[in-house]
């Protein structure tokens, strides 16, 4: 026989999936109701006006897709690129080459330039990139989370408006744990993802796009629901978006006023992410940027106090993950393995070839808070020492608890 469900509690410090706040995990044992019940439809159009509060939009389109974040990053590329787009890549991380493959496989011609990992572009070097092949759209990771950096992003996308390229971003790992803003920023279409500041479970893939992305896709309506002729579409050399389950403009129509048809919502998750927001708008912008800030902080006092070395560009790196060089002579992987079993704490590896050279400590949404800071410290500290690792004994907690007793958010 089968045992009753059993997990584990941890502490988990990895970028994603990150600690659920029990309010949200309470909202998703909620009663089921039919996905066009008004019951069921209030909460829907709660989570857009409650969306569009987090990206900051006016935009009308600000709804979740049911699938784990790439399937909203897949989603909006999928509507958007016509097979022979080109779409300029930057890419500074792992990240990066996802979006890549992804516009392939829609038929896209991608072009690349590439960033040395931990550091991230200057603004004038993407827009120089535009310039030499003229693209149709560029694609952008805002947080690229496995190496740790942040790549601003107004100055593309001012450009881009300018030259009426499309901006597309994946702002997956930074949605609610720093500071994202759609309009100003002249972001046309941006993908977020739950399970990561947002501490709802992996799932959902929240977006929002604009008028530009909207007209876009409406001219790629396919032609037996009656939108588009084959001969309108063939005066446009469109051709209708090759995903059913992918379509932005059926979802769109399932969203809206119309309340088309299209999959059996995933209405547990969808409570979920309202709890989820409820709580980021509870909570304030503003106030929840500046506490992943000061917990950044006092993770990387500790960290320095302890002697060991961060990895990447300081001046742009990414509040919500902290990547350390892993010392010489250490098996990485079984430090992570040691600090999991014998303190109940995860923090991640990386990947390619950071893989077993940094470690990448994750301070995302709920598990962003200052027990499981001290907790990570202190538990580093003795697994490294436990494995004859000359660092600065005794300081690294010290130097945060006076942190925190001196300094508040
Ligand atoms: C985590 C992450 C993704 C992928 O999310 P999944 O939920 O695993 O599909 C995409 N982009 C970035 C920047 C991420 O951090």
């Amino acid at each position: 026989m089968y045992q009753d469900l059993s997990t584990p509690l941890r502490t988990i410090l990895t970028p994603g999936p990150v600690e659920v706040d029990p309010r949200v995990l309470r909202v998703m044992s909620t009663p089921i109701v039919g996905q066009f019940d008004p019951a069921f439809t209030k909460v829907m159009n709660e989570v857009m006006e409650m969306l569009r509060q987090l990206f900051q939009t006016k935009n009308q389109w600000a709804f979740p897709v049911d699938g784990t974040s790439r399937s909203g990053i897949e989603a909006m590329l999928c509507s958007v690129i016509h097979p022979g787009d080109v779409v300029l890549v930057p890419v500074y991380g792992r990240f990066g080459n996802l979006l890549i493959e992804i516009c392939e496989r829609y038929g896209a011609t991608v072009k690349v330039i590439e960033k040395e990992w931990g550091r991230v572009f200057e603004p004038a070097e993407i827009i120089e990139a535009m310039n030499e092949v003229n693209p149709d759209i560029v694609a952008l990771v805002h947080a690229e989370t496995s190496t740790g950096r942040m790549q601003s992003l107004k100055e593309v996308g001012e450009a881009c408006r300018k030259q009426e390229i499309l901006f597309i971003v994946d702002a997956v790992a930074s949605i609610g744990g720093a500071d994202v803003k759609v309009d100003e920023w002249c972001i046309d279409g941006l993908i977020a993802g739950t399970q990561k500041c947002l501490s709802v479970p992996s799932g959902l893939a929240p977006l929002t796009y604009n008028k530009r992305v909207e007209e876009r896709i409406a001219k790629r309506k396919k032609v037996e629901r009656g939108i588009a002729t084959e001969e309108e579409l063939k005066a446009t050399n469109q051709q209708f978006i090759r995903s059913n389950y992918f379509d932005l403009s059926m979802l769109q129509d399932y969203w809206g006023p119309r309340r088309l048809n299209h999959h059996t919502e995933a209405t547990s998750m969808l409570y979920a992410l309202r709890e989820g927001l409820r709580l980021v708008l509870e909570e304030g912008l503003e106030e929840r940027f500046k506490r992943h800030a000061y917990h950044e902080k006092a993770l990387m006092i500790g960290l320095d106090e302890m002697g060991l070395e961060r990895f990447g560009d300081d001046t742009v790196k990414l509040p919500t993950v902290t990547c350390i060089k892993v010392p010489e002579g250490v098996e990485a992987d079984e430090v992570r393995h040691t600090l999991l079993e014998m303190f109940g704490i995860e923090i991640a590896s990386s990947f390619g070839p950071l893989h077993g050279k940094i470690w990448r400590i994750g301070t995302m949404g709920y598990s962003c808070r200052r027990e499981n800071i001290l907790a990570v410290l202190g538990a580093l500290e003795g697994v490294l020492v436990y494995y004859g690792v000359s660092i600065n004994k005794g300081r690294a907690l010290e130097a945060a608890i006076r942190y925190y007793a001196e300094e508040q958010t």
